[in-house]
């Protein structure tokens, strides 16, 4: 494809409006919204309203008159909508880590006559080691992984809990809900997703797989702000008989009556734990009414698309130079990023970001490129493409400076 063929796709694109929805520099491809999302421009002006009028004027009585106490669940309620759940079913609170860590324990203790957790080798980091640090305060809880084409074989009478992440944050690979989540009920376990990597781009049909429990980010697609609080999702009718461990204030049913013994809240709001962080949930708010603008079909058709030329161009244009696509071809087995392979892949993701393409790597020797269809364009894709191609054909990434390693990746 030539770059104006990619520039005509864009002037046909039903999403192209919403780029001018979000700041982005204009010197800069930026693929990487899959791990922080872009700012959008509404958040500019909603987050300066929240510090100046409602904290700066009205300060306290901004819990009850701008609704700061109802915020966990207001956008949780948007969230719902983008997974497929009730909108009392979903709550934004904490990060993903910790409320694994509170489903994880919640579930566990439900399911005590059952010790396995459940999960893969190579599940993100935070999830496999928060799944350990629960099992150990557990009395009889083992966390056991089994590789992706085993796992529903390794389903038994002793699983309490089927943890994994929907789609993987190194490969794209996505689980199929659906049949996994079946799987897991047929032997009496419970399911738990992270939908980090899926929330915001790809379709999730909790309610219609009969999901039990999920956990998801909000400053990766849904462009909520720099560790942005997460969101938890429990099956309605769960709710009354699951019980948080982290047993904090804004969790109970009365947190106003200061009583002395504590009594989870009904429904979702049992998994709060502490006081929200006001200024950040309304950041996640901006991001995620954007998303109620679209829907999430017309997002994932754009990704697929733009994954097709990404992956057509790399074919074209660096073929040859050693980069090896690890993400299945096939749109339903995947989600949105497409990451490559390559020996050199740390100076040469260094090298892209020098010259304005911004992708991350992610050890040992994956660039990962993130497509958000909100504002990635296929133009952006066709110039990525060519000056990854450049930088391969000049060898510019064996200049010393790009092999410097840095604390974040
Ligand atoms: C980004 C990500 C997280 C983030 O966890 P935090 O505790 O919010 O930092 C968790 N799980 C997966 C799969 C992720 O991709």
């Amino acid at each position: 494809m030539k770059l104006e063929d990619a520039r005509a796709l864009d002037a046909g694109d039903p999403l192209g409006r919403f780029r001018d929805a979000f700041v982005l520099p204009e010197d800069i491809i930026y693929l990487d919204g899959n791990s922080l999302g872009a700012l959008p421009r509404a958040t500019i002006a909603a987050q300066r309203d929240a510090v100046e009028r409602q904290w700066g004027t009205d300060l306290i009585t901004s819990w009850n008159a701008n609704d700061w106490i109802g915020a966990p669940e207001r956008i949780g309620a948007k969230i719902a909508q983008l997974i497929g759940a009730k909108p009392q079913e979903v709550i934004v609170t904490d990060s993903v880590s910790v409320n694994l860590f509170k489903l994880i324990v919640a579930a566990s203790r439900y399911q005590e006559d059952r010790a396995q957790i459940l999960t893969e080798p190579g599940n993100f980091p935070t999830d496999l080691y928060t799944a350990g640090g629960a099992a150990d305060m557990l009395p009889e809880q083992v966390v056991h992984t089994e590789q992706a084409g085993d796992i529903a074989d390794a389903l038994g009478p002793d699983t309490a809990l089927l943890m994994l992440t929907h789609v993987h944050y190194k490969t794209g690979a996505r689980h199929e809900v659906a049949t996994l989540t079946e799987a897991a009920h047929k032997a009496g376990a419970l399911t738990l997703w992270d939908l980090s990597h899926s929330v915001g781009a790809i379709p999730v049909d909790l309610n219609g797989c009969d999901a039990d429990l999920a956990v998801g980010c909000g400053y990766k697609y849904l462009n909520g702000g720099p560790g942005a609080p997460a969101f938890l999702f429990v099956r309605e009718d769960l709710q009354e008989q699951l019980v948080s461990p982290l047993s904090g204030w804004m969790g109970h049913a009365a947190p106003f009556e200061f009583r002395d013994d504590y009594a989870p809240a009904p429904g979702i709001r049992r998994f709060l734990c502490g006081t929200p962080p006001v200024l950040s949930l309304l950041a996640l708010e901006t991001g995620v009414d954007l998303f109620l603008e679209t829907d999430i079909e017309a997002l994932a058709a754009k990704s697929a698309a733009l994954f097709e030329l990404f992956a057509e161009r790399i074919d074209e244009r660096c073929y040859g130079q050693g980069l090896t696509l690890i993400t299945p071809t096939e749109p339903e087995h995947r989600g949105s990023h497409i990451s490559y392979t390559h020996p050199s892949g740390w100076p040469i993701m260094q090298a892209l970001i020098e010259r304005g393409v911004i992708g991350d790597f992610r050890a040992p020797d994956i660039l990962r490129f993130g497509l958000t269809s909100l504002y990635t364009s296929y133009a952006d894709i066709w110039r990525a493409t060519e000056i990854l191609g450049e930088i391969l054909d000049s060898g510019l990434w064996r200049e010393p400076r790009f092999a410097e390693a840095k604390t974040v990746t």
